[in-house]
Protein backbone atom coordinates (compact mmCIF):
# COMPACT_ATOMS: atom_id res chain seq x y z
CA UNK A 1 0.00 0.00 0.00
CA UNK A 2 1.13 3.32 -0.92
CA UNK A 3 0.19 6.48 1.29
CA UNK A 4 1.27 10.16 0.17
CA UNK A 5 -0.13 12.53 2.91
CA UNK A 6 0.08 16.19 2.30
CA UNK A 7 3.12 15.98 0.26
CA UNK A 8 5.14 19.15 -1.05
CA UNK A 9 8.51 18.76 -3.09
CA UNK A 10 9.98 22.10 -3.44
CA UNK A 11 13.24 22.72 -6.10
CA UNK A 12 15.42 25.31 -5.21
CA UNK A 13 17.40 26.94 -8.39
CA UNK A 14 19.55 29.82 -7.14
CA UNK A 15 17.11 31.83 -5.62
CA UNK A 16 14.57 30.41 -7.56
CA UNK A 17 11.67 28.10 -6.02
CA UNK A 18 9.55 25.95 -7.57
CA UNK A 19 6.87 24.33 -5.85
CA UNK A 20 6.81 21.05 -7.96
CA UNK A 21 4.32 19.55 -5.06
CA UNK A 22 2.08 21.43 -2.89
CA UNK A 23 0.04 19.00 -0.39
CA UNK A 24 -0.73 15.77 -2.04
CA UNK A 25 -2.54 13.00 -0.01
CA UNK A 26 -3.05 9.99 -2.04
CA UNK A 27 -3.51 6.20 -0.87
CA UNK A 28 -2.84 3.26 -3.13
CA UNK A 29 -4.28 -0.25 -1.99
CA UNK A 30 -2.07 -3.15 -2.82
CA UNK A 31 -3.16 -4.64 -5.68
CA UNK A 32 -4.79 -1.33 -7.19
CA UNK A 33 -3.84 -0.29 -10.64
CA UNK A 34 -3.73 3.88 -11.04
CA UNK A 35 -3.40 6.23 -13.64
CA UNK A 36 -2.29 9.71 -12.77
CA UNK A 37 -3.34 12.43 -15.30
CA UNK A 38 -3.01 15.77 -15.40
CA UNK A 39 -1.01 18.87 -17.62
CA UNK A 40 2.84 19.20 -18.31
CA UNK A 41 4.28 20.17 -15.04
CA UNK A 42 1.77 19.34 -12.56
CA UNK A 43 4.06 17.37 -10.23
CA UNK A 44 3.38 14.15 -11.76
CA UNK A 45 6.97 12.80 -12.18
CA UNK A 46 7.90 14.22 -8.98
CA UNK A 47 5.17 12.63 -7.47
CA UNK A 48 6.42 8.88 -8.99
CA UNK A 49 10.02 9.75 -8.04
CA UNK A 50 9.06 10.30 -4.30
CA UNK A 51 7.05 7.20 -4.48
CA UNK A 52 9.92 5.20 -6.18
CA UNK A 53 12.10 6.57 -3.31
CA UNK A 54 14.16 8.59 -6.08
CA UNK A 55 14.03 11.94 -4.41
CA UNK A 56 13.08 13.14 -0.81
CA UNK A 57 10.05 15.24 -0.27
CA UNK A 58 10.29 18.71 1.36
CA UNK A 59 7.53 18.11 3.72
CA UNK A 60 4.96 15.45 3.95
CA UNK A 61 4.63 11.96 4.44
CA UNK A 62 4.82 9.13 1.93
CA UNK A 63 5.30 5.37 3.24
CA UNK A 64 5.42 2.56 0.88
CA UNK A 65 3.95 -0.69 3.40
CA UNK A 66 3.64 1.59 6.58
CA UNK A 67 7.49 2.59 5.91
CA UNK A 68 8.07 5.73 5.99
CA UNK A 69 10.34 6.71 3.24
CA UNK A 70 11.58 10.03 4.60
CA UNK A 71 13.15 8.35 8.11
CA UNK A 72 14.85 6.27 5.79
CA UNK A 73 19.09 6.11 5.11
CA UNK A 74 20.44 6.56 1.79
CA UNK A 75 21.20 3.08 1.82
CA UNK A 76 18.23 2.45 3.12
CA UNK A 77 15.85 3.84 0.27
CA UNK A 78 18.27 2.09 -2.29
CA UNK A 79 17.16 -1.18 -0.94
CA UNK A 80 13.68 -0.10 -0.87
CA UNK A 81 13.89 1.01 -4.32
CA UNK A 82 15.66 -2.87 -5.09
CA UNK A 83 13.25 -4.73 -3.45
CA UNK A 84 9.68 -3.17 -3.23
CA UNK A 85 9.12 -1.07 -6.43
CA UNK A 86 10.40 -1.50 -10.23
CA UNK A 87 10.68 1.59 -12.77
CA UNK A 88 9.70 1.57 -16.61
CA UNK A 89 10.39 5.26 -18.08
CA UNK A 90 9.76 6.69 -20.90
CA UNK A 91 12.97 6.26 -22.77
CA UNK A 92 13.61 2.53 -21.24
CA UNK A 93 17.43 3.66 -19.91
CA UNK A 94 18.45 0.38 -20.76
CA UNK A 95 22.44 -0.27 -21.07
CA UNK A 96 23.06 0.50 -24.89
CA UNK A 97 26.00 -2.19 -25.48
CA UNK A 98 24.73 -4.92 -23.03
CA UNK A 99 22.33 -7.41 -24.07
CA UNK A 100 18.72 -7.50 -23.45
CA UNK A 101 19.85 -10.06 -20.37
CA UNK A 102 21.93 -8.64 -19.62
CA UNK A 103 19.83 -5.04 -19.41
CA UNK A 104 17.63 -7.28 -16.80
CA UNK A 105 20.21 -9.09 -14.79
CA UNK A 106 21.92 -5.39 -13.99
CA UNK A 107 19.57 -5.01 -10.59
CA UNK A 108 20.59 -9.09 -9.37
CA UNK A 109 24.07 -7.56 -9.78
CA UNK A 110 23.92 -4.98 -7.61
CA UNK A 111 21.93 -7.51 -5.60
CA UNK A 112 24.09 -10.09 -5.45
CA UNK A 113 21.72 -12.57 -5.85
CA UNK A 114 23.54 -16.05 -6.76
CA UNK A 115 20.71 -17.20 -9.28
CA UNK A 116 20.66 -14.39 -11.49
CA UNK A 117 20.84 -15.30 -14.69
CA UNK A 118 18.03 -17.98 -13.80
CA UNK A 119 16.14 -15.14 -12.81
CA UNK A 120 16.91 -12.51 -15.78
CA UNK A 121 15.95 -15.57 -18.47
CA UNK A 122 12.81 -15.85 -16.37
CA UNK A 123 11.59 -12.17 -16.34
CA UNK A 124 12.75 -12.24 -20.27
CA UNK A 125 10.38 -15.30 -21.02
CA UNK A 126 7.25 -13.48 -19.07
CA UNK A 127 7.25 -10.47 -21.45
CA UNK A 128 7.48 -13.13 -24.35
CA UNK A 129 11.14 -12.09 -24.99
CA UNK A 130 13.31 -14.95 -24.78
CA UNK A 131 14.12 -15.18 -28.47
CA UNK A 132 15.85 -11.68 -28.07
CA UNK A 133 17.87 -12.03 -24.91
CA UNK A 134 21.11 -12.00 -27.08
CA UNK A 135 19.87 -8.61 -28.98
CA UNK A 136 21.23 -5.16 -27.79
CA UNK A 137 19.08 -2.72 -27.23
CA UNK A 138 20.00 -1.33 -30.60
CA UNK A 139 18.96 -4.08 -32.61
CA UNK A 140 15.11 -4.39 -30.90
CA UNK A 141 11.97 -2.27 -31.71
CA UNK A 142 10.84 0.54 -29.49
CA UNK A 143 8.33 -1.64 -27.65
CA UNK A 144 10.81 -4.93 -27.40
CA UNK A 145 12.89 -2.30 -25.43
CA UNK A 146 10.55 -1.18 -23.08
CA UNK A 147 9.52 -4.87 -22.33
CA UNK A 148 13.09 -5.16 -21.19
CA UNK A 149 13.05 -2.35 -19.09
CA UNK A 150 9.52 -4.07 -17.66
CA UNK A 151 11.65 -7.72 -17.30
CA UNK A 152 14.58 -5.73 -15.54
CA UNK A 153 11.32 -3.81 -13.40
CA UNK A 154 10.26 -7.10 -12.81
CA UNK A 155 13.52 -9.16 -11.96
CA UNK A 156 13.69 -7.87 -7.98
CA UNK A 157 10.07 -9.21 -7.72
CA UNK A 158 8.71 -5.36 -6.58
CA UNK A 159 5.22 -5.71 -5.25
CA UNK A 160 5.25 -1.72 -7.05
CA UNK A 161 5.72 -1.10 -10.58
CA UNK A 162 5.93 2.54 -11.63
CA UNK A 163 5.46 3.45 -15.14
CA UNK A 164 6.58 7.58 -16.01
CA UNK A 165 5.23 7.55 -19.53
CA UNK A 166 5.81 4.09 -20.33
CA UNK A 167 4.00 4.16 -23.69
CA UNK A 168 5.00 7.81 -24.40
CA UNK A 169 7.40 7.09 -27.49
CA UNK A 170 5.92 3.77 -28.68
CA UNK A 171 3.65 3.74 -32.09
CA UNK A 172 -0.02 2.67 -31.04
CA UNK A 173 -0.22 -0.78 -31.14
CA UNK A 174 2.90 -1.14 -29.19
CA UNK A 175 1.54 0.92 -26.83
CA UNK A 176 -0.85 -1.85 -26.15
CA UNK A 177 1.16 -4.24 -26.26
CA UNK A 178 2.85 -2.97 -23.30
CA UNK A 179 -0.24 -1.80 -21.53
CA UNK A 180 -1.94 -5.36 -21.54
CA UNK A 181 1.43 -6.78 -20.18
CA UNK A 182 0.53 -4.19 -17.07
CA UNK A 183 -3.15 -5.11 -16.52
CA UNK A 184 -1.35 -9.26 -16.74
CA UNK A 185 0.54 -7.91 -13.85
CA UNK A 186 -1.70 -6.10 -11.85
CA UNK A 187 -4.02 -9.38 -12.63
CA UNK A 188 -1.03 -11.05 -10.88
CA UNK A 189 -0.97 -8.88 -7.79
CA UNK A 190 0.92 -6.42 -8.47
CA UNK A 191 0.24 -2.99 -7.95
CA UNK A 192 0.47 -0.38 -10.86
CA UNK A 193 0.75 2.94 -11.17
CA UNK A 194 1.46 5.08 -14.79
CA UNK A 195 1.80 8.66 -15.36
CA UNK A 196 0.03 9.29 -18.65
CA UNK A 197 -0.99 11.98 -21.00
CA UNK A 198 -3.14 9.79 -23.14
CA UNK A 199 -6.61 8.58 -21.87
CA UNK A 200 -6.94 5.44 -23.81
CA UNK A 201 -3.83 4.55 -22.11
CA UNK A 202 -5.06 5.65 -18.67
CA UNK A 203 -8.39 3.88 -19.02
CA UNK A 204 -6.24 0.21 -19.05
CA UNK A 205 -6.06 1.52 -15.45
CA UNK A 206 -9.45 0.85 -12.41
CA UNK A 207 -8.39 4.94 -11.23
CA UNK A 208 -7.81 8.01 -12.88
CA UNK A 209 -6.47 10.94 -10.50
CA UNK A 210 -5.93 13.74 -12.27
CA UNK A 211 -3.03 16.55 -11.00
CA UNK A 212 -3.14 20.56 -11.52
CA UNK A 213 -0.67 22.60 -10.30
CA UNK A 214 0.95 20.59 -8.00
CA UNK A 215 -2.35 18.97 -6.20
CA UNK A 216 -4.93 16.11 -6.83
CA UNK A 217 -7.55 18.08 -8.44
CA UNK A 218 -10.20 15.35 -8.88
CA UNK A 219 -10.32 11.34 -9.82
CA UNK A 220 -12.48 8.92 -11.52
CA UNK A 221 -12.76 5.08 -11.41
CA UNK A 222 -12.28 3.99 -15.42
CA UNK A 223 -15.05 2.19 -17.22
P1 LIG B 1 4.96 16.66 -14.80
O1 LIG B 1 5.54 15.31 -14.65
O2 LIG B 1 3.50 16.74 -14.44
O3 LIG B 1 5.22 17.25 -16.16
P2 LIG B 1 7.09 17.49 -13.03
O4 LIG B 1 6.91 16.77 -11.75
O5 LIG B 1 8.12 17.00 -13.99
O6 LIG B 1 5.67 17.63 -13.75
O7 LIG B 1 7.45 19.01 -12.72
C1 LIG B 1 6.70 19.82 -11.82
C2 LIG B 1 7.39 21.20 -11.72
O8 LIG B 1 8.64 21.05 -11.07
C3 LIG B 1 7.66 21.84 -13.06
O9 LIG B 1 7.46 23.23 -12.93
C4 LIG B 1 9.12 21.53 -13.31
O10 LIG B 1 9.71 22.51 -14.10
C5 LIG B 1 9.69 21.49 -11.91
N1 LIG B 1 10.80 20.54 -11.78
C6 LIG B 1 10.74 19.19 -11.96
N2 LIG B 1 11.93 18.62 -11.71
C7 LIG B 1 12.77 19.62 -11.37
C8 LIG B 1 14.15 19.67 -11.00
N3 LIG B 1 14.89 18.56 -10.93
N4 LIG B 1 14.68 20.89 -10.73
C9 LIG B 1 13.93 22.00 -10.78
N5 LIG B 1 12.62 22.03 -11.11
C10 LIG B 1 12.05 20.86 -11.41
Amino acid sequence: MIEAIDLCKEYRMGTLTVAALRGVTLRVEAGEFLAIMGPSGSGKSTFMHLVGCLDRPTSGICRLDGMETSELSEHELAGGRNRQVGFVFQTYNLLPRASALRNVELPLVYARASDRRERAEAALASVGLSDRAHHRPSELSGGEQQRVAIARALVNNPAIILGDEPTGNLATAQGREVMAIFERLNQEGKTILIVTHELDIARHARRIVYFRDGLVEREELAS
